[in-house]
């Protein structure tokens, strides 16, 4: 799965040494932010944040947050802004933020963008964030999103219809039972995808209007995904 990646990588590696900043996965649930989002981290070094992960942490841990997140992600719609900021705003101050990370499914709203810039700005010698939206249709969505199965253990993204295990329901890597995510159900979906046109398109017209922004075909093999966001990451840098 990542041999693609790689051999881009290790190809592009003496001519490109980019620090790479903080990078924003940006698209509609399904597009593959999670998944891309482990190929860069294996690429550069820099961590993954993704907001529905630590919302999910947060629910299997019931803290307080979890309590007030796990019907609000049950029903397909967004947690609110102040408490997303202040998840996201914990975990940006571990130290290995320090080069860089990729923010996956954050900020899916206008109001978690303008705190994001208003924060990045306050920050003296942090690189700009460079955003990058992964396109996939509709019909490609439903089906990515009714097949994603995952392992619990090692968090691979399998899909049954398009990158299923080698053993049905089995973990290539753990061997444990795979598992799907209550939300990936079609009406989950269709209300996701109902939040993400009406709150989170207009954060991807914003970014878009600020220049460093690119749009990457999803609907390709995961290493040519991949390589498309490393060549736009590494234009919108120079
Ligand atoms: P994801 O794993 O990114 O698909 O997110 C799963 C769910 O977590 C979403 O449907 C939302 O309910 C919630 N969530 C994740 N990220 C955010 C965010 N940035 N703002 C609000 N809610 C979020």
């Amino acid at each position: 799965m990542s041999s693609s990646i790689s051999s881009v990588a290790n190809g592009r590696e003496a001519d490109s040494k980019i620090a790479p900043g903080p990078i924003l996965l940006l698209g509609a649930p399904g597009v593959g932010k999670g998944t891309q989002a482990k190929e860069l981290v294996k690429l550069w070094g820099i961590p993954q944040i993704s907001t529905g992960d630590l919302l999910r942490a947060n629910v299997a841990q019931s803290t307080s947050l979890g309590q007030v997140a796990k019907e609000i992600m049950g029903r397909g719609e967004l947690v609110p802004d102040s408490l997303v900021n202040e998840m996201v705003a914990v975990r940006l101050q571990q130290p290995d933020t320090i080069n860089g990370y990729i923010l996956d499914g954050f900020p899916r709203t206008l109001g978690q963008a303008g705190w994001l810039d208003g924060r990045l700005a306050a920050q003296a010698g942090t690189l700009p964030v460079v955003a990058v939206s992964i396109q996939v249709n509709y019909n490609q969505l439903l089906r990515r999103i009714t097949g994603r199965r995952n392992c619990p253990v090692c968090q691979t993204i399998y899909n049954v219809y398009v990158n299923p295990p080698k053993q049905d329901g089995v973990c290539d890597v753990e061997g444990t039972a795979l598992t799907q995510r209550a939300d990936d159900t079609e009406e989950v979906f269709k209300e996701r995808m109902r939040a993400y046109g009406a709150l989170t398109a207009p954060v991807v017209e914003h970014y878009r209007g600020l220049g460093r922004f690119a749009e990457v075909d999803g609907d390709r093999p995961i290493g040519m995904i991949a390589a498309g966001i490393v060549a736009a990451v590494e234009r919108l840098r120079k």
